[in-house]
């Protein structure tokens, strides 16, 4: 019995190995990364790829109105709700061979052990690949997940085009995609999404452990903080008659560390833009302008943060200086499923896979499907913390631990036999 895991899981291995050369082969930018733009012609090749090993693992395969990929195996009860297993297969420019497509080679390997050991499914399982996820060639991101929910209508979509005026409609077609098929999908037709992503920061890595199970995917809430002194000569001002705009806000953002650590629970508060004006070397600064960047697994963190950064202005609002703070964004956390959280934790166990609650930093199309259906999120470690850039790497032996694990649980959600 050992001995056949461990071959399956060897052969599973083989295998991702050979799916992410090949799609990391479909790249706008040999030698310098993955660039792959969603309707590029590299875009069709790694679809033709997906299509055809979905085909291969038994699945059967269709697009939507966005290009998403769909394989699909067919369970025993009627017209019940898909298990969804997937993730995006765009890149940034320049990017890597992981982000996507890992989750996308894992779903694949889902269905591929599925088909191996021939299991019957009662909920039918989906093998998703999602297109447009980074937003590199239509902007704003999560494309495919939020067309599949409806949060991206045939208008919105219609007026999308990229930086060179293609519409992203003209560009579907271009490579022989069908805008007309059905778009979005009523939510009673999935039961649950499961997405294997990169960790894409040093935390797995660091601590030596192979599996994150997500708790939570980060709010996001970006402030912009004004600060208003006087301006005057920096030799003929003295020392106590200032009210320097940047002594202020240097002041304000050194407090910011501590302010996250008190917090605790993964909170990270970090500014990193600063304008000052008039910025003169010889003047005193009248006004500085300067954003803090907010993000925790728990909204009531970020909230809490919020509150003592207004706290902080009210308390610099003294004779002389006026500090006021503007919220530019605000998006809540997103949790994942506690009964998915606590499965996907328990077939680590019993695999034998050591694992760890953590928060995703990023967005991801989990994020998006967490509103509409059950979602549970793993990571696997990144190399040196770095993704976005062509040394972004993950062993496959981590991503071919994620798949028993994935595997395990999309077993009990569709209650395969
Ligand atoms: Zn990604």
């Amino acid at each position: 019995m050992e001995t056949k895991i461990e071959t399956n899981l060897e052969q599973v291995q083989a295998r991702i190995e050979s799916h992410i050369d090949t799609i990391s082969t479909f790249t706008a930018t040999p030698g310098k990364g993955t660039t792959r733009l969603t309707y590029s012609h590299e875009d069709l090749q790694a679809r033709q790829y997906i299509k055809l090993k979905m085909k291969e693992y038994g699945l059967t395969v269709r697009e939507d109105g966005f290009g998403n990929i769909f394989g699909r195996l067919e369970g025993t009860l009627k017209d019940a709700p898909s298990v969804l297993v997937g993730s995006h297969f765009d890149s940034v420019p320049n990017g890597g061979s992981y982000d996507g497509p890992a989750g996308v080679v894992a779903g694949l390997e889902v269905a591929a052990l599925f088909a191996e050991n021939k299991l019957t499914p009662k909920y039918p399982l989906e093998v998703i690949a999602l297109v447009e996820e980074e937003g590199s060639r239509f902007g704003g991101g999560l494309m495919g997940s939020r067309g599949i929910v409806g949060l991206l209508d045939e208008e919105g979509f219609n007026r999308l085009k990229d930086k060179d005026g293609i519409y992203a409609v003209d560009a579907m077609k271009e490579i022989g995609l069908d805008p007309s098929l059905p778009k979005k999908r009523d939510r009673k037709t999935m039961k649950a999404y499961l997405e294997l992503h990169i960790e894409q920061g040093p935390i797995l890595e660091e601590k030596g452990i192979p599996i994150g199970v997500v708790d939570a995917i980060v709010g996001l809430t970006q402030l912009e903080v004004c600060v208003k002194g006087q301006a005057g000569h920096a030799g003929t001002t003295p020392m106590d008659r200032r009210a320097d705009a940047l002594v202020t806000a240097a002041k304000m953002i050194a407090q910011f560390p501590e302010l996250a650590e008190t917090e605790g629970e993964g909170t990270v508060v970090t500014t990193g833009r600063l304008n000052v004006f008039p910025n003169g070397a010889n003047v005193i600064p009248d006004k500085t302008v300067f954003t803090v960047d907010i993000r925790s697994g728990k909204e009531e963190n970020v909230l809490n943060v919020i509150q003592k950064v207004k706290d902080l202005a009210v308390s610099y609002s003294e004779t002389g200086i006026e500090v006021t703070v503007e919220q530019l964004l605000y998006i809540q956390p997103k949790e994942m499923n506690k009964d998915i959280v606590s499965l996907l934790k328990r077939k680590s166990s019993e695999l034998g896979i050591p694992k760890c609650s953590i928060n995703s930093g990023a967005g991801h199309d989990a994020m998006v499907f967490s509103d509409f259906t059950n979602v549970g999120m793993l990571f696997i470690p990144s190399k040196d913390g770095l993704s976005h850039c062509p040394e972004e790497w993950s062993d496959s032996r981590h991503i071919a631990n994620a798949v028993q694990v994935l595997y395990e649980a999309a077993k009990k959600l569709t209650e395969a036999e």
